[in-house]
């Protein structure tokens, strides 16, 4: 592949429609009560989940697919150097403006996109997340492959997404978005949900080997997420990046 095409491949692996429905919201980011609730209430599962493997502390992370920084900032929190990507210029603003704000130092954004950066500055990050991303992107298999090379051998990765089945198109679409109204209708879309074996076959073609997994459940009543081991709906998985032989 020349070098032109392959750029024009990484440039077409962003959906204009999703990036513009995450910039219009962009200002609710830090509203605890807004849309993105459930992004601030599983926030504290998945830092556990990650720390707990990764042990973040003095480590180099880079966040993909940011958004206004939710994740970004408690990995800075946790004594990470951290680093948050987005496509939506918006939000990054927002996200700049909120660690500014909060006076987090160790925490930077930047415009670019995941293959772009992999191409740029392979093998510089001990932890790269990409979490409730790759079901808003045409071709999720580029962005864990990306994610792979931005890796450093022995590096840890975490994605989370969205599984496909008759249970989570319920779950997912029809009540959090149509009953309990927890997002907006049509923030996603049923056909673009990863099963796992889908994510693992990404991760394994990419060359990762995939350390553990959990499943993040809604209980209505309690209001509250919390890990399970089924991976049903929402879930979250582990990887990690081989050392060199
Ligand atoms: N990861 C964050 C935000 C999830 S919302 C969190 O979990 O808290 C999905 C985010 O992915 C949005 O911020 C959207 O702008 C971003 N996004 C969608 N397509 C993208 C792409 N191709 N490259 C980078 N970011 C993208």
């Amino acid at each position: 592949m020349t070098s032109e095409s392959s750029t024009q491949t990484r440039q077409q692996n962003v959906d204009a429609a999703e990036i513009d429905k995450f910039s219009q919201l962009a200002h609710k980011w830090w509203d605890k009560e807004s849309e993105f609730k459930p992004l601030h209430d599983i926030n504290p599962l998945r830092l556990q989940f990650i720390d707990d493997h990764a042990s973040l502390a003095g480590k180099k992370v880079l966040d993909v697919g940011c958004g206004g920084g939710i994740l970004t900032e408690a990995l800075a929190g946790r004594s990470a150097s951290a680093t948050g990507i987005d496509m939506a210029k918006k939000s990054l603003k927002i996200a700049q403006l909120h660690a500014l704000e909060e006076k987090v130092g160790n925490v930077h954004y930047r415009l670019v996109s995941v293959e772009d950066l992999a191409a740029e500055t392979p093998a510089q990050y001990d932890v790269v997340t990409c979490m409730e991303m790759l079901e808003h992107v045409p071709d999720p298999a580029s962005i864990v492959r990306a994610c792979a090379h931005l890796a450093k051998p022995g590096g840890w990765l975490f994605f989370s997404t969205i599984n496909r089945n008759p249970k989570s198109y319920l779950q997912a679409v029809v009540a959090a978005e149509y009953l309990l109204q927890l997002m907006p209708r049509g923030t996603h879309d049923y056909q673009k949900f990863i099963t796992p074996a889908e994510l693992g076959r990404m991760c394994r073609q990419a060359g990762l080997d995939w350390a553990a997994s959990s499943g993040l459940t809604y209980n209505p009543l309690s209001r509250q997420y919390h890990l399970c081991t089924n991976l049903d709906v929402n879930y979250m998985i582990a990887c990690r990046k081989p050392t060199a032989a």
